[in-house]
């Protein structure tokens, strides 16, 4: 290892790829104002146990993948996997229980220890919205609405899936989960070790299995919907119509789970096929347990966090943004007149750049690279007679222009 070598499963970006985060960020600010939800911002690092009981002990991410240390007062530190956890300690440490149901959004890094691949970083960035405090199955309706929302906005609704599944109430899950360790007991000896590994921790988790051995298995285990109370039946019912009211497209996936533990009813996934493996853009479901894990007063909510690198490999390139105007002063009075005109352009709203290396057929073309309109060359001689020369770089035209008048004739 060198001083100058990245850490592995990090990004440095440059212009196009930076710019492609930045505007699935925007797009995410849009629409969240659009849909009433409020900005949040929680730390980067939380106790430890702030995720070991909120994401399972049994799950990958608390298991195998959390970037935990010892600080320098001997506390064990966690630096966020994902957002749901601190946003629920934040609502139970900073009184926020006051405004529920509470409707927030954030953005930033998450850290997980994984194996870096295509779609997959150890240092990545999610979007989470989140409703706090709402049992009713029209928050999960409101959640799933924003998602699509975001994925039109973004373009990308078209190549995406939102897969939907109901775990049920507690009641459900603990039937479905005692037929699933009947069902794949008698599997035993073909499971991945992975999987008999969960079997007896966290069976529902199987399902969740990439191996190609265990998904065999798994087409043929039980179904949840024969385990359904009547109540967990007409929630899920509830959601289904919701979203059929407010066009929200969606295709039932009886075999989803999510890979936390902390989930109940509503469980979905907007996946894609044009990320390769990778193809989860967008994950979710209701977790009533999550507050009262924590310590806290039994809690209904539900939410969902996205993958900023996924969402912005599937937009367009955003447009850069062209300058109106490539400043192009030859010596040493007009290099200061530049200054003064595109410090000027620049204060009115107009993007403009100064050249100031190279002979000016170099400069021309860069400011044409650029994608400029116009390169506004200045000498010292027309500095003189109060003019500089303005070219429009499309058609190759040039005229004298007072220098007083410009930033109109510019505008114009
Ligand atoms: P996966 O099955 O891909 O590992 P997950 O179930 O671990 O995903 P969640 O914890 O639900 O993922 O996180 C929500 C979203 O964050 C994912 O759907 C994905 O878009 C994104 N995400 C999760 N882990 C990573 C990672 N290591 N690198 C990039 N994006 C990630
Ligand atoms: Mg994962």
């Amino acid at each position: 290892m060198t001083p100058v070598q990245p850490v592995r499963g990090t990004q440095s970006l440059l212009g196009e790829d930076a710019d492609r985060l930045a505007a699935v960020v925007a797009a995410f600010d849009r629409v969240r104002r659009l849909y009433g939800f409020k900005r949040v911002e929680v730390p980067t690092i939380e106790h430890t146990a702030v995720f070991a009981r909120t994401i399972g002990e049994t799950t990958d991410v608390v298991s195998k993948e959390m970037y935990s240390f010892e600080d320098r007062g001997g506390e064990s530190i966690t630096l966020r996997p994902e957002f749901t956890a601190g946003i629920c300690r934040a609502y139970l440490s900073e009184g926020w229980q006051q405004y529920a149901p509470l409707k927030v959004t954030t953005h930033g890094s998450a850290f997980r220890y994984e194996r870096p691949q295509k779609g997959r970083f150890r240092e990545f960035h999610q979007l989470d919205a989140e409703i706090i405090g709402a049992a009713e199955p029209q928050a999960d309706v409101e959640l799933l609405s924003f998602g699509y929302q975001l994925l039109q906005e973004l373009g990308i609704a078209e190549g995406i899936t939102l897969e939907l599944n109901t775990l049920g109430d507690p009641e459900t899950r603990e039937a479905w989960r005692a037929s699933l360790v009947d069902y794949f007991q008698t599997h035993r000896g073909d499971l991945s070790e992975d999987s008999v590994a969960r079997l007896d921790r966290n069976p529902l988790r199987i399902l969740d299995s990439k191996d190609a051995k265990d998904k065999a298995i798994c087409a043929g285990a039980p179904n949840v919907d024969e385990y359904l109370t009547a109540e967990a039946s007409a929630f899920f019912a509830a959601v289904t119509a919701g979203l059929d009211a407010a066009g929200v497209p969606w295709k039932r996936n009886s075999r989803l789970v999510r890979g936390l533990d902390y989930y109940r009813h509503t469980a979905f996934e907007f996946v894609t096929d044009r990320l390769g493996a990778q193809g989860t853009v967008i994950a979710g479901g209701r977790y009533d347990g999550l507050i009262e894990a924590l310590g806290g007063p039994h809690t209904p909510a539900v939410g969902w966090a996205a993958g900023v690198e996924r969402l912005a490999m599937m937009i367009d390139a955003p447009e850069p943004l062209r300058p109106a105007v490539v400043v192009v002063p030859l010596g040493g009075r007009a290099e200061l007149q530049g200054q003064r005109i595109v410090a000027g352009l620049r204060r009115e709203g107009v993007a403009a750049d100064m050249s100031y290396r190279g002979n000016m057929k170099k400069r021309l073309g860069r400011a044409n690279d650029a994608g400029a309109a116009y390169a506004l060359i200045i000498g010292d001689d027309e500095l003189d007679r109060g003019e500089a020369q303005l070219k429009d770089l499309g058609t190759g035209e040039q005229r004298a222009v007072s220098l007083d008048l410009l930033t109109e004739a510019i505008a114009r």
